[in-house]
């Protein structure tokens, strides 16, 4: 049966999985979500014995119905090939009883690779799919992550090109470093004077601007975005909870149909959102733990059922969760009042007028398979260090998040099943940090740091950072707000 995707708020047309990932956004400004969630098609013995590989068709196929077997399986292999460091793609270590599924080992050793690395396949793919011969021109604003995780998933994808905007000050060293010396000759990265919200707002307006897309269109082009509300890059991050999963039963560590818990560190709810989606395909799922940091919204919406952005943005050592809107929420929220566009759309309504809103009693109920913890500063280099010390793992504070708030959660409620943590970032991406909440020195260059870090954790320097040393700055220009308009231009020579 095939799945077709709807907007969160009624507007448009049910569209098919390849029309969804082109257009990103539902014209309406809702979020694209599949009319019906399939259940797997394979039993989970016959999955655990699948190589990522084949978990991912397995799972994706149900889900992306208009792509053929062919074209699918393309997409599967040239993204989970050897860009990953390891064969397994997202392994799993044990740690104190908890398994950690590491998805860092692609790219940019952050999770967003686990789709960034096939989005830009799911993509030209749709392009073709649809008659649409323009080319695909990604634009996008990061805070560090995104941008450079897309930057490496397009990078000389034929039929494709990237623009990226940072803020000049405001990414890591080792970030910046990442993302200006990026290659490939479809690529284009331009430092901001201003910061994250300045970049992120201009180009939300270029991107709409009709006289802009018309000046597009004209020259054979079109529009497109990586971020995390694409149904392209939700659907493939489905793939890693069933594969860990099943993993666990080949391993005889579970038996199939027992339920395991998956304890998540969130930001913008996508990563935890297609936990939820495998357990509703068939994953016995027994609780959703979603970690957040001092920015915890989240917690306070699962523990009172009203969500409440209005307060103080606090940055913290996980930046990539510091966040006060979660847009991919917005799926949960339209599933849980029953599939209902019009209950979600007021609800959106009233937190872009009021900044909150709060749910029925009846949808509280359909969320009792949530629950919410946050983690302090202080609890988050506790959580690094301690780990450290019992096992010799050494975690990033993204996952050390969820570490803290998995053990409290285990410790109030008693709950003995086994539970999968998602590690989202290798501790290299974010050296300084954790260094110091080992207790150690971290002064020096970025690059000097990851090698105290590797005589620590007793792990090599992954590659994504060993390739840095030496590499040649490609990307140097910088330009105001006003200027970036003229910049995208400029690079598309139109
Ligand atoms: C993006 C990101 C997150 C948050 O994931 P969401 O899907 O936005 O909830 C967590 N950790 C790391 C390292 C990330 O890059």
């Amino acid at each position: 049966m095939n799945v077709y995707y709807q907007s969160t708020r009624g507007g448009g047309e049910k569209v098919t999985a390849s029309k969804a990932i082109l257009m990103g956004l539902a014209e309406d400004g809702g979020l694209f979500v599949p009319d019906h969630l399939p259940k797997l098609d394979r039993s989970l013995e016959e999955l655990a014995a699948e190589d990522y590989q084949e978990c991912a068709y397995d799972v994706m196929k149900l889900l992306l119905t208009d792509y053929s077997e062919e074209e699918l399986k393309e997409c599967i292999a040239k993204a989970y090939d050897s860009k990953f460091d390891t064969p397994e793609i997202a392994p799993m270590a044990e740690a104190e009883g908890a398994y950690y599924l590491e998805l860092f080992h692609g790219k940019t050793i952050a999770f967003k690779d686990m789709a960034l690395s096939i989005l830009p396949h799911l993509m030209i793919t749709a392009a073709r799919k649809n008659k649409d011969e323009r080319t695909i021109v990604i634009l996008t604003a990061t805070s560090g992550d995104t941008g450079k995780a897309a930057l490496a998933g397009f990078a000389d994808v034929p039929g494709t090109k990237i623009i990226v905007f940072y803020p000049k000050d405001g990414v890591s060293p080792i970030q910046k470093r990442q993302m200006i010396t990026q290659t490939g000759s479809n690529t284009c990265v331009i430092g901001v004077d201003g910061n994250f919200d300045d970049c992120q707002t201009e180009v939300k307006r270029i991107f709409t601007d009709e006289a802009e897309n018309r000046k597009l269109n004209g020259n054979g082009y079109r529009f497109s975005s990586a971020n995390s509300i694409n149904i392209g890059r939700l659907v493939p991050q489905i793939v890693y909870y069933v594969y860990a999963y099943t993993r666990l039963v080949r391993e005889g560590r579970i038996k199939a149909g027992d339920p395991v818990n998956f304890c998540v560190p969130t930001g913008n709810f996508g990563n935890i959102l297609a936990a939820y989606y495998a357990g509703q395909m068939g994953i016995p799922v027994h609780k959703l733990i979603c970690a957040s940091n001092s920015n915890r919204v989240l917690y306070d919406f699962f523990t009172t059922g009203t969500y409440d952005r209005n307060r103080r943005f606090v940055l913290t050592m996980s930046p990539s969760m510091d966040i006060l809107v979660s847009s991919n929420l917005e799926r949960l929220i339209y599933h849980i009042a029953g599939d209902d566009a019009g209950k979600n759309a007021e609800l959106m309504k009233e937190l872009s007028a009021e900044g909150k809103y709060s749910i029925t009693p009846e949808m509280r109920e359909k969320l009792r398979i949530f629950t919410g913890g946050y983690a302090s500063e202080e609890d988050t280099a506790d959580a690094i260090r301690s780990l450290y010390e019992d096992t010799g793992y050494v975690i990033d504070p993204h996952t050390a998040v969820a570490r803290h708030v998995y053990q409290q959660y285990a410790k109030e409620s008693g709950d003995k099943t086994p539970t999968v943590i998602a590690s989202t970032a290798s501790p290299f991406k974010f050296e300084t940090s954790v260094l110091r909440s080992l207790g150690q020195p971290a002064e020096g260059d970025d690059l000097a740091l990851a090698d105290a870090l590797s005589r620590i954790a007793n792990v090599p320097v992954p590659e994504a950072v060993e390739s840095l040393r030496g590499a040649a700055v490609r990307h140097t220009k910088v330009t105001d707000r006003a200027g970036m308009e003229r910049e995208v231009s400029a690079f598309l020579g139109i």
